[in-house]
């Protein structure tokens, strides 16, 4: 078995794990989507008892959404990174005008502006699209400076988030949504992510909630993947809760316990 348009082997899909085109899904499994439940408002109550309870002891470091996609009609970045065709389409909509040669990054918003929009090149998938959002606030001060986040999206970023949702442009397929190289990643091909600065002496029904949460599709596990640059001058354990593919509702449930607007 194999797919005969980038002509990657079944055996090499299960070493791998990564599709080499957008025809694959047809040929190698596509994994069944994780059933989507809305999470009880007893649990709901008790993540925000337990941040209200830990206030001091554990901080909000940033916010993270990743959302990755590949060209259409193209080979995967396993055999075709297509670095030249992205910057192309992406300078053809105004933005990296100004790339270097050598670089596969540029920092779309201007400097000291929050949220961070950053596209790359090079990885997984032929493009991602990161948007940062440094809180370094606890959870009393997330709360109450809820108001004064960013809840709306300059017009600049707004266009190049609906250049990302352009499924012309994108491998894409009905029923399945935009197509990835992870299969994990199908859909929305979009990851958002939270780190979390935990102190000594948090409430200890905090570390509960990472079996709690795994069955809505949230994971919590120590994060060893960050940037300086979320953390600010945190020392201690971090800790990530990230959550792919979520469906609108339960996003919105999610952000509201953590006092952020379901815009982010
Ligand atoms: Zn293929």
């Amino acid at each position: 078995m194999f797919c005969r348009i980038c002509g990657t082997k079944d055996t090499q899909f299960q070493i791998s794990g990564k599709y080499g085109c957008e025809h694959c899904v047809t040929v190698f499994p596509v994994p069944k989507q994780p059933r989507r439940l809305w999470i009880p408002t007893s649990l709901l109550k008790e993540i925000e008892e337990i941040f209200t309870h830990s206030q001091s002891k554990i901080k909000f470091l940033s916010y993270r959404t990743r959302i990755t996609r590949n060209l259409a009609h193209s080979l995967f970045p396993f055999y075709e990174p297509k670095e030249t065709e992205v910057k192309q389409l992406l300078a053809e909509n105004g933005y990296w005008e100004n790339w270097e040669e050598e670089s596969n990054s540029l920092t779309v918003s201007k400097e000291g502006v929050s949220p961070v929009y950053h596209l790359y090149l090079g990885s997984e998938d032929h493009v991602r699209l990161e948007i940062l959002h440094i809180l370094d606030l606890n959870y009393g001060q997330l709360q109450n400076t809820n108001k004064s986040l960013p809840t709306r999206v300059s017009k600049e970023n707004r266009s190049l988030l609906r250049l990302f949702y352009r499924r012309k442009l994108w491998a894409y397929r009905k029923g399945i949504g935009f197509l990835s190289s992870c299969p994990t990643n199908l859909g929305k091909g979009r990851r958002d992510s939270l780190l979390l600065g935990i102190k000594e002496g948090v409430d200890p029904r905090f570390f509960s909630l990472f079996e709690k949460l795994s069955e809505f599709g949230i994971e919590i596990a120590p994060s060893t993947d960050h940037r300086r640059e979320s953390l600010g001058n945190f020392r201690g354990l971090v800790v990530k809760i990230s959550w792919k593919n979520a469906f609108a509702v339960q996003k919105r449930q999610f952000y509201k316990i953590l006092g952020l607007r379901g815009s982010l």
